[in-house]
């Protein structure tokens, strides 16, 4: 670029009362900042009676929370905390305030289609766009309502970039819904996701994007990372059944290749990779290619899980939606729907001993939304873990997967307020989860019929 050297300051009477203008605004608007700024924060205070913290492995009684517009600034002893005079109380003494939970593992643009209805194919082939939007804005208020304040968003299955507008009208507050983490269209290969079993000759959407060789692979990734991707979602298994001797068999998908470029472009973004994988060959292709969290994991062998401690990989088990939804016990299909629980159970009881980081996830989308979405909870604990760790995974585990640890699924200073509560111990029943009463996000009460306010 040409430089223009000066050639000495001419200032004239105009160009004078311009700076003085200017010096007079800017100490107008430093006035009015310190009048608008974090004095004048609504103020909010809550009476916890039991405190389940996210990351503190025992609980606390009798504690008060104190919350300035979205973010908590103090966690005190009742006895000593310091209430103003005119700002809001929330008494909750006779409930249990735990963090906004997490679900790391979500579908919004799915509704649990019953295959009767057309299952999974009719939102692809004959449902507008703005139709699975529409359906979307109402998932995301159900998980709202239900102390989901954060999800993590794997892939809107053939509805493009729509997890981005959605996010989008959430953050603008346009729609009520939970902080997003989205990841657009997802990754498979020609023959690795439907729609599929139509002829030949016709061309049929697809509920992925479907890639083959490394070359298309990090296209696919920079094209999704270019819209709006926080995540790069990556089906590494694909079709089951059973094999020949009775095991669970998973056909492979993306080669280490395929995977590594992706991996490799992902993480230059800054931005992390997860990857659906059962078992077999696909599962050692995802171990091996880097991939930052296995999604489903039914089949983890020992060594698979001492690979995962190592590169320090996580596991989003989605157990519940395994046991429903079986076909009929005398068909491969059934049979299969059978094997896949009960080589689950075992993979994560496997993990959970071999020391894994494990984050709450569902697969809500893949059944209703009508459905308890912390159903997961329960059977957690019936696979091993302690109410608390079960109530981690989607505290402060799943933030720490999210990398937002500290400012979510935490109650500790510093935190965004996503604050709900529950009648019942959790501890005790970790199925009382599955009615949360009370629902704060971001500072702003969603649902609340636990309380009187002040
Ligand atoms: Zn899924």
């Amino acid at each position: 670029m040409k430089d223009y050297p000066m050639k000495g300051c001419v200032l004239n009477r105009c160009v004078l009362n311009l700076i003085v203008l200017l010096i007079l605004v800017c100490i107008a608007s430093l006035a009015s900042a310190q009048k608008d700024g974090p004095v004048l924060k609504q103020m909010t205070y809550i009476r916890a009676g039991t405190l389940i913290d996210g990351v503190s492995n025992s609980a606390r009684r009798n504690v008060v929370i104190t919350i300035r517009g979205n973010v908590i600034s103090a966690v005190s002893d009742a006895a000593s905390a310091n209430i103003l005079a005119d700002a809001t109380v929330i008494d909750l003494s006779q409930a249990t305030v735990l963090p906004g939970l997490i679900d790391a593992h979500t579908h919004i643009f799915l509704q649990g289609e019953d295959p009767a209805e057309g299952g999974y194919d009719v939102q692809l082939l004959k449902y507008p766009l703005a139709f699975r939007a529409a359906r979307a804005t109402v998932s995301v208020r159900r998980a709202v309502e239900e102390g989901f304040t954060t999800l993590r968003d794997l892939e809107t299955e053939g509805a493009g970039y729509g997890d981005v507008g959605i996010k989008m009208a959430i953050e603008r507050g346009y729609i009520p819904g939970p902080r997003l983490f989205v990841s657009t269209r997802a990754i498979s290969t020609t023959g690795g996701y439907p729609l599929e079993g139509y002829a030949p000759e016709i061309e049929v959407p697809k509920g992925a994007q479907l890639i083959d060789g490394p070359v298309e692979a990090r296209k696919a990734a920079r094209e999704q990372l270019d819209h709006g991707a926080d995540w790069i979602k990556v089906y590494m298994t694909h079709r089951s059944w059973i094999g020949k001797n009775g095991e669970l068999v998973s056909q492979p998908t993306l080669t280490v290749e395929e995977l590594r470029a992706i991996v490799d472009e992902t993480h230059g973004w800054g931005k992390k990779v997860a990857c659906h994988a059962y078992g077999g060959e696909g599962m050692q292709r995802a171990l091996d290619g880097g991939c930052d969290s296995i999604e489903h994991g039914l089949v983890l062998t020992d060594a698979q899980v001492a690979q995962m401690v190592r590169q320090g990989t996580w596991l989003c088990p989605t157990l519940n939606i395994y046991y429903t939804g079986w076909a009929s016990a005398d068909t491969p299909e059934g049979q299969r729907d059978r094997k896949r629980a009960s080589e689950h159970e075992a993979s994560f009881r496997r993990a959970l001993k071999g020391g894994v980081k494990i984050a709450y996830g569902t697969d809500v989308g893949g059944f209703s939304w009508d459905d308890p979405i912390a159903a997961d909870f329960s059977r957690m604990v019936d696979l091993g873990m302690t109410p608390m760790q079960a109530i981690q995974s989607a505290t402060s585990k799943a933030a720490e997967l999210l990398e937002m640890q500290g400012r979510i699924g935490v109650i500790a200073p510093g935190a965004y307020a996503d604050v709900v509560a529950v009648a019942g111990d959790p501890l005790a029943n970790v199925k009382v989860l599955e009615n949360v009463g009370f629902v704060m996000k971001d500072g702003k009460i969603f649902k609340n019929d636990l309380s009187a306010k002040r």
